[in-house]
């Protein structure tokens, strides 16, 4: 940056930092304000509303893969979307700062929860022993399958609206909250990308899913709400924990039925 010119009782300097810069797409044209994507300065025509603030025409067309998924399809278009959320955690939720639908984000929710169930839904219709219960023969066995996925879809994606019912409760609680409860809604659905993990029925013994979801949660609620780390964090792990302590203490009880 240029050193402002020095000698006029300051000024130039006081001018100088009143002047608002010029667009970044439009020079000599003044800005109206900042990118809340990026912070590029932006004028009248470039900017558009965005959760909390404008975005520039860059961050506004970048999109989330599974809500632009026409050319794709949905197969990749999901996957780069897991694949964004899960490794590219930062820019893939900056992406929420630009409003959406909440309907794709709760088709993804969905999809998520389904893979997710579908290797124990596998492993429970097909791994069941023989012995003592009766024997199901094999689309006895595709049906359990079927409807345990469907199933822990469902209970998915309710205990996903759940979350972000407590969640926006507790930003409102803490302050301001921007987007509305929709776009609390969008984040703890694409937060929860990380449920896809629970398809490897290895991870989720260790809560390597749980955890990974609940920091995206937290990221993206951060960036769609416009809201402090703090804020975030609080709203979306008092809840989180919660939901763990009581999912404990149902599967303690349940075992103590079976061993009692
Ligand atoms: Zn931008
Ligand atoms: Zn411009």
């Amino acid at each position: 940056m240029a050193e402002p010119p020095r000698g006029y009782n300051g000024r130039v300097e006081s001018l100088a930092s009143e002047a608002a810069p010029d667009c970044y797409g439009h020079p000599g044209i003044p800005s109206v304000g900042r990118c809340r994507g990026c912070g590029r300065a932006c004028c009248d025509r470039c900017a558009t509303d965005g959760v909390g603030g404008a975005l520039c025409p860059a961050c506004a067309s970048d999109r989330i893969p599974w809500e632009d998924r026409g050319g794709a399809g949905p197969w990749r278009a999901f996957a780069r979307t897991v694949q964004a959320a899960l490794f590219e955690t930062e820019r893939f939720f900056r992406r929420l700062r630009r409003p959406g639908p909440l309907r794709p984000a709760l088709a993804f929710s969905l999809a998520v929860h389904w893979l997710g169930w579908s290797t124990f839904a596998l492993l429970y219709a097909f791994g069941l022993p023989g012995k003592g219960g009766p024997s199901l023969s094999t689309p006895e066995r595709i049906l359990g399958a079927l409807v345990v996925v469907g199933l822990g879809g469902l209970l998915g994606v309710a205990g996903d609206l759940l979350l972000a019912l407590c969640v926006h409760a507790l930003l409102r609680f803490l302050g301001e909250t921007p987007g509305g409860l929709s776009a609390t809604a969008r984040a703890v659905c694409y937060g929860g990308a990380p449920g896809v993990l629970n398809a490897t029925v290895v991870l989720p013994t260790f809560l390597i899913p749980q955890a990974w979801a609940a920091i995206c949660t937290v990221r993206a609620v951060e960036q769609a709400q416009g809201v402090s780390w703090g804020r975030a964090a609080t709203a979306v792990l008092v809840p989180t924990l919660a939901a763990m302590l009581v999912t404990f203490a149902l599967a303690n009880a349940a075992m103590g039925q079976l061993a009692g």
